[in-house]
């Protein structure tokens, strides 16, 4: 892979927005993407392999619970940090920010939110430190979309619940320690379980031949008569709200991360665009390749002022569930766009591993899907301005 020559684009100076300890946030996760994630993620995307030696280094960086307080191993960070952090390391590559972004928002979060106190102690500071790792299922060979649907469901046999059926789709499974795990009560109703690696008749077995996210680790968790301790139940909520108001932090993420992506596929053809001659002069020169370039600059710009002011929003506990909704579809199709557009400005080189847009764009193929689809998405919004559910 070339060399990582990365520069942000900035064009409305929107670092002046940041604070301090934004910048040294950011720029911390920027040198770590750099020197540990860069040079090494092509060789293992096309490996599908997912590189565990770099769990420390996230850790490092705060991309474990960055907002999860300190007395339990978290970052103690605000929400634009948290973004910022996503947006670094999803410059770097998707699938390392969906291992992050997993282990804060879909493992992390729901301890802290859902767990008593000795859940906290047992396991925030192991997920903190990257000394554990986490996955969430949710997702069901037969509901994904729809997952009030699930059947995967637990019965109260007296000292301990009994956890049968399977989640599929799991980002992080095969190298996870503890999972969340929802699932019904015998009355129907949705709880969150932390289920350790271990338990008999639990097993999370990969999922391969991946094109998307290739290293990240994906697999399924299968339930075959699975004793819980009583004591792993999330106490403090319980139905669809739980996993849902995951989701929500999840994607706020994920509204950042996309911007990196599509950042370091602008950059990477910006670049290309003056270096590469055609007919004499840069292709750069050619005003179809300045089309594709100016208006991807436009849209990232659109794209950083969404996330930054959902961020402002987060830290003052106003963002509503649609407002993230809305920049997560956003800011993913435009990243989505801008990678395949950039493809095209780097010609037969773009779909070669010597540069990330390819491995970009196939990524975002999970991200546009995973966390709600773009479609699902687009109904939340319609619902929120019309009041009108279209969902079914
Ligand atoms: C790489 C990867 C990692 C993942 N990681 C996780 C994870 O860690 N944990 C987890 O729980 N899940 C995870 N998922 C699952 C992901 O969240 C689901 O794939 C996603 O929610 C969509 O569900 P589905 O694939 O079953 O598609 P479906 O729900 O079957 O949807 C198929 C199509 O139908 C459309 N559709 C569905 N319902 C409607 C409707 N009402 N109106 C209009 N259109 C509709 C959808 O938009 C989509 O285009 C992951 C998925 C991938 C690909």
């Amino acid at each position: 892979m070339k060399p990582d020559l990365f520069e942000a684009p900035d064009y409305y100076n929107l670092d002046e927005l940041l604070t301090e300890e934004h910048l040294l946030v950011r720029d911390a996760a920027r040198e770590w993407v750099k020197r540990d994630v860069s040079p090494i993620i092509e060789e293992y995307a096309q490996r599908a392999e997912f590189p565990t030696q770099i769990v420390n280094g996230l850790a490092n960086i705060g991309a474990f619970g960055p907002y999860i307080p300190e007395e339990y191993g978290g970052a103690g960070l605000d929400y634009i940090s948290y973004g910022l952090i996503m947006q670094e390391i999803e410059r770097g590559d998707s699938g390392v920010r969906s291992t992050a972004s997993v282990q804060s928002s879909l493992v992390m979060f729901p301890i802290w939110k859902y767990g008593n106190e000795e859940q906290k102690m047992k396991y925030l500071p192991k997920l903190a430190s990257g000394e554990w790792m986490g996955c969430f299922g949710l997702t069901e060979p037969d509901h994904g979309s729809n997952p009030s649907g699930m059947v995967t469901n637990f019965k109260d046999k007296g000292d301990y619940y009994l956890v049968n059926v399977a989640k599929m789709w799991i980002s992080n499974s095969p190298i996870a320690q503890v999972a969340i795990v929802w699932a019904k009560n015998e009355e129907g109703r949705i709880h969150g379980l932390i289920v350790e690696k271990g338990m008999d008749g639990f097993s999370a077995p990969e999922t391969h031949n991946k094109w998307s996210l290739r290293a990240s680790s994906t697999g399924e968790l299968i339930f075959d008569n699975v004793k819980v301790p009583k004591e792993n139940i999330l106490p403090n909520r319980s139905g669809l709200g739980a996993p849902l108001s995951c989701l929500d932090s999840a994607r706020y993420g994920i509204a950042w991360g996309a911007i990196g992506a599509a950042m370091d596929c602008y950059d990477t053809a910006l670049r290309y665009s003056k270096e590469r001659i055609q007919f004499g002069k840069p292709i750069g020169g050619f005003q179809l390749q300045q089309k594709k370039l100016s208006e991807m600059i436009t849209e990232i710009t659109k794209a950083q002022l969404l996330a930054w002011r959902l961020g402002d929003l987060k830290n003052k506990g106003k963002a509503t569930t649609a407002q993230i909704s809305m920049a997560k579809r956003n800011n993913v199709e435009m990243a989505i766009k801008i990678a395949r557009e950039a493809r095209q400005i780097l010609g037969g080189m773009g779909i070669s591993g010597e540069y990330s847009i390819m491995r970009h764009m196939m990524n975002l193929e999970s991200v546009i899907t995973y966390e709600g689809t773009h479609d699902i998405h687009l109904l939340i919004t319609g619902l929120d301005i019309t009041g009108l559910n279209a969902f079914k």
